[in-house]
């Protein structure tokens, strides 16, 4: 399929056969990428970080690794890093977050995003399973939580090998605020190849 264009700040949902693969790529670099996934044929099933990072042993997953479900199974595997860090432990950015945290309201956000990309599936936002932050460089030095800035560069990728039926949706996070995406927001595209 051609590849599909996700504006700065915006998302898109996909849905992928097992065996496919998903190829998210940084088009300009320094963009954070919020992802996730659920288990076509049960949308109770879905991505899950806190049951990914107990399989893989490490906080920040890379290629080889697979991103289980919260019944903890092998959902997709990572077979391209381009930046080699990610993150499993930030939350989605949602309209709270701006409110909250920056003083802000009426932002986009990834869980808003997430909430349009998949409006045929009907879901609410307590359905949104928490995401994987690719590209996303955030530090726990001695258990603080820093948001660094993102190592990747233009044109790097990730790709996604399916191991079930998906429904994906990928957010190129309208986070302009901290240091995540460089303090702006930029395009992403997505392809199933
Ligand atoms: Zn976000």
């Amino acid at each position: 399929m051609a590849p599909i264009h996700i504006p700065a700040g915006t998302g898109r949902a996909v849905t992928l056969r097992a065996g496919q693969t998903l190829r998210i790529v940084n088009v300009e670099g320094g963009q954070v990428a919020d992802f996730i996934a659920y288990n076509a044929a049960d949308m109770n099933e879905a991505l899950s970080t806190i049951h990914t990072l107990v399989s893989i042993g490490r906080l920040f997953p890379t290629t080889g690794d697979a991103l289980r479900t919260n019944r903890r199974r092998k959902m997709v595997e990572i077979t391209r890093d381009d930046t080699g860090r990610h993150d499993m432990l930030i939350a989605a950015c949602d309209p709270w977050r701006y409110e909250y945290d920056f003083g802000v309201t009426g932002h986009r956000s990834c869980s808003d995003n997430f909430l349009e990309a998949l409006r045929e599936w009907r879901l609410e936002r307590h359905q949104l399973p928490h995401p994987i932050n690719f590209f996303q460089n955030m530090r726990y030095p001695d258990g603080r939580v820093e948001f660094d800035r993102s190592l990747a560069k233009p044109g790097d990728a990730v790709e996604l090998r399916a191991l079930m039926d998906l429904v994906a949706a990928v957010s190129a996070c309208p986070m302009d605020l901290n240091p995540i995406s460089n303090f702006r927001t930029h395009d992403l595209t997505i392809e199933v190849v």
